[in-house]
Formats: structure tokens, sequence, C-alpha cells
């Protein structure tokens, strides 16, 4: 069986298509079981009892974060989500208060920054909102910020990231990086980056649980008093150890065959939607990632466009409101996300259905 095929039979079949990945992938049977029977366990035994007995499938999930990354000896807590990871992060923050991101960085982002009293600068871009690696050494070294804070792929945008070029940059001028990978993570290869902190969420392209997600620092970066905070926190056990059981899918199923395929079914899509009238593909056709965003054409209002798709076509697609990246965006758009799994036949009933809700 092709990566593709065997995707596919190791989840529900899907009730339509679903192109919606980089907001919650399908979960496989394995990683959905794992959850369940985990509850099961914590009425059989006990909660506090059953999470001792996961904690072996816990560690597994950590050290293969921890692979994945390429940092051997990084603290890795759980979290619900990216966001939550973001505020840890900041929350914990000793040092000055100005922290470097892209004019792309995402909105509830920025907003997180605010609120934990950051001044947020900006980092140089190119037209299409790409760090720009000739000037970024520069604007470090005229205006150094105590942080920067990289996010190595949008949530508004399939352009990737130049994350090793920021990473010199930064290490070059002895200031700290903490990388949102909540779209970057299994996407693309994020091992090795030399970042201080990285962090992701479950639900995305790793197709684990909603409601989970990691945070990986190198050793030393968080005080004392949050790591201790952190281990004794309430968490829900059952949605970390189908978290777990989803990375080790990831590993088995090879992380740089996976990444391979991305990258194809993106330039597909971004092939077959180029054909649908009236609306502009944003990214290259080759950009190496599996998001494709769309620019609906004067009028027409993607949200209702995404609930016709759903409604009339049982299509699942993303609505992005400017509120996704409010330094960047100034129309809302429409994001197509397939994962392997994704055929021919159904990237052209995609593009059929926006061809008819549109007319
Ligand atoms: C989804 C997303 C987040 C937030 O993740 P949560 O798990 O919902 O907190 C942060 N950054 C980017 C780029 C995202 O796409």
């Amino acid at each position: 069986m092709t990566l593709a095929e065997t995707w596919r039979a190791a989840r529900p079949p899907a009730a339509g298509v679903h192109v919606d990945s980089a907001a919650c992938s399908r979960q496989s049977f394995a990683a959905i079981e794992a959850a369940s029977q985990h509850a099961r366990h914590e009425a059989e035994v006990g909660g506090y009892v059953a999470a001792q007995a996961a904690a072996p499938a816990l560690d597994a999930g950590r050290a293969a974060i921890r692979a994945l990354l390429g940092m051997p000896d990084a603290g890795v807590s759980f979290t619900t989500g990216s966001n939550h990871a973001l505020d840890i992060l900041l929350g914990d923050w000793t040092g000055e208060r100005t922290v470097a991101c892209l004019q792309g960085e995402y909105g509830p982002n920025l907003a997180i920054m605010a609120r934990h009293g950051f001044d947020i600068r900006l980092l140089p871009v190119d037209e299409f909102g790409r760090l720009d690696v000739n000037a970024v050494g520069a604007a470090l070294a005229h205006h150094p910020p105590a942080l920067v804070h990289f996010t190595v792929l949008g949530s508004h945008s399939g352009i990737v990231q130049p994350v090793h070029a920021m990473a010199s940059a930064c290490h070059g001028h002895g200031i700290p990086m903490f990388v949102d990978a909540a779209q970057g993570f299994a996407h693309l290869s994020m091992a090795d980056i030399g970042a201080d902190a990285v962090y992701s969420s479950s639900r995305k392209w790793t197709a684990g649980p909603r409601g989970v997600g990691f945070l990986a620092t190198r050793p030393g970066l968080l005080t004392d008093s949050t790591r201790e905070r952190l281990g004794h926190a309430e968490t829900n056990v059952g949605l970390q150890v189908g978290f777990s059981v989803a990375l080790g899918e990831h590993v088995a199923a090879g992380p740089s065959a996976v990444q391979a395929r991305l990258r194809e079914v993106g330039a597909a899509a971004r092939t077959a939607l180029a054909e649908v009238p009236g609306w502009r593909v944003i990214e290259h056709v080759d950009e190496p990632s599996a998001i494709t965003t769309l620019q609906p054409p004067d009028g027409v209002d993607a949200a209702q466009v995404r609930e016709r798709l759903i409604a009339e076509h049982g299509i699942v697609t993303t609505y992005l409101g400017i509120q996704r990246a409010p330094r960047q965006m100034h129309h809302p758009a429409l994001r197509i996300s397939p994962h392997v799994d994704v055929t021919d036949d159904d990237l052209a009933a995609v593009a059929k259905a926006l061809t008819a809700v549109t007319r």
C-alpha cells in the first residue's frame, strides 16, 4: 500500500471531502481507541493509578517529540495547545519585554504578547511576507529585541518561512528564539533548528486529538516555579495518550515521506484550484507546504462559501478572517489543507464545487 492508502485505511472514512488538516486533521482508529481506553481504565482503577500506568506511553510521546525536533535534552511538557504553550513561555519570561516577529504573526499570538506586556517589533519581510534573510541581521543589530518569536508556517498562508536563517541570525546576535510550529510540526522538518523553545498542537498535522499540544524547551530556559507548576497542573491524560499514539504513527510512517507527500499534495491542490474562475491562488505552485490559500472574487463572501461547501457538497475547508494575521491580511480568504490521503478526484470535486457555489 502507498502512504496515502495506509493513512486512509487507518482512520474512519470521511463523510465527504475533508481538506481542513491545518485546522484539525482526521484521527486514526488507534489514536481514538487509545484515548478512550485510557478513560475506561480511569473508571476501572482510578484516575491517578491509570495515569501511572500510562506513564511509559507518554514518555514515548515525549521521546518522539525530542527526536523530531533534534532536541535530545529538551524538557517536554504537554499543554492544551499552542496558545497555552506561548502563554507559559511569555508568562515565565524574566527579561526585558520586547519581542520581534513577522508581519504575518498569528493574531491570537499577538494578543498573548500584548497581554504579557511585550512591546512588539516587526522583522523585515519581502512582498510575500517571507523573512528578508538579507536584511534581518542588520535589523537585529540595529534594534535588538530581547526575544524573537518565529512562526515557521502561518495559519493564514502556505508560505514556509526560512527558520534556519532566522535561527542563525538569532545565534549571531545572542537573541533567544521561540518557534511557533503549530502548522510546521509533522508538516515540515523541524529538526535541529537550534531554537530555545518550540511548541505545537496535536490536532493539526500530527492528526492527534483536540485539546492537547506540547512545549519543548532547552534545559534551563523555564524557571523552577514554572516547571513545578507544569508538573502538577490538572490535565487530560487520555488525550496525551492519544497524541502519543499519533506521534508514534507519524514516526512509523516516516516523517520525511509524509513531508514529501504533503509538498506534492500542496502542488496538486494549487494546480487544481488555479482553474476555478475568479479565485486567486496566493502561493506559488511549488511552495513546499500543503496549505493553499484562495482569495475570493470581488463581492464573494468566503465565510458563506465555506458554509455552502459543507452544506451543499460535504466539503470541509477553512474560512480565514483577517484577525488570523491582522498586521498582514487585508481580505478574508479560504484555506484548503488536505492531508497525505487526498486524491485527484477529491481535488477536482473541490474545484467543481467552488465554481458552483461562486456562480
Ligand atoms: C492553530 C495555531 C495556533 C494556536 O493553536 P492552538 O492549539 O489552537 O492554541 C498558533 N499558531 C498558529 C500558526 C496556528 O495555526
